[in-house]
């Protein structure tokens, strides 16, 4: 990946930008949502998605984001056993499926970047558990996203929330600043110690985004050399939304 090389701090007028990014943002989302029944394709879900970003003047800082090749998609869609990154294509939706959506937005010279996971018609209870341990997980983050708390705090709730639960988070893939480039520092893992990191300071904006694992902590990555699945094939789930630090506390921009 790409990174920025540097924490940036942004106004309150930049914030305000980047607020109406992760309201679009937060509308591409609720239109794949929408969509989810057994028979759609991955692929109706980026149109969907980009369909929304198009109306609202936006662009998808997804596509063509460098890597093994440059992303093809203006989302991604990852199902079961994937975790992150699968790319939407003629893959149709099934009944008991959980479909990861993670979406961002540039608008205005800002990205917003935030990510679902949802059932397909009627999911098995420890899929239910999964989803409904891993949203809560990336609020028990967000609630400790205040000045002067250190990323550790942050990435510390989030690790005893999910392991509390029986569960696992990945070490592979990080919560990350977002800005005027969709990965900035600092890196904010899943996993981490209190009091360590770097101190939260008014006007950081971070994109925080549990990836949680029923079996292992481990994951490999498919032939498509973007789709990264759960090592054992377990289940897996990703929530994520783009989080300002204010003197307030915690501001979820990702939302409509
Ligand atoms: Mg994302
Ligand atoms: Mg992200």
């Amino acid at each position: 990946m790409v990174w920025a090389p540097r924490v940036t701090i942004k106004k309150p007028e930049e914030i305000a930008i980047m607020r109406e990014a992760g309201r679009i943002n937060a509308l591409a989302l609720a239109a794949t949502r929408e969509l989810l029944q057994p028979g759609v394709t991955t692929a109706d879900l980026n149109a969907a998605a980009e369909e929304v970003l198009r109306k609202h003047g936006a662009v998808s800082p997804f596509k063509g984001y460098p890597g093994p090749y440059p992303y093809p998609a203006s989302i991604t869609v990852s199902i079961n056993e994937e975790l992150v990154h699968g790319i939407p294509g003629k893959r149709k939706l099934k009944e008991g499926d959980i479909v990861s959506v993670d979406c961002g937005t540039l608008f205005g010279g800002f990205v917003a970047d935030s990510a679902y996971t949802a059932g397909v018609g009627e999911i098995s209870p420890e899929a239910q558990r999964l989803l409904t341990v891993t949203e809560q997980a990336l609020h028990e983050g967000i609630r400790r996203m205040v000045p002067g708390n250190r990323t550790g705090d942050v990435s510390a709730a989030i690790q005893r929330y999910v392991e509390r639960h029986g569960y696992h988070v990945t070490r592979e893939y990080t919560g990350h600043g977002v800005g005027r480039q969709m990965h900035e520092p600092p890196q904010v893992p899943n996993y981490g110690v209190p009091k360590r990191g770097l101190v939260l300071r008014r006007g950081m904006t971070i994109a925080l985004e549990p990836m949680v694992l029923i079996g292992t902590p481990h994951t490999r990555v498919l032939d498509d050399q973007w789709t990264v699945v759960s090592a054992d094939g377990s289940l897996t789930a990703h929530f994520e939304h783009t989080v300002a630090v204010t003197e307030g506390g915690p501001l979820i921009l990702t939302v409509l």
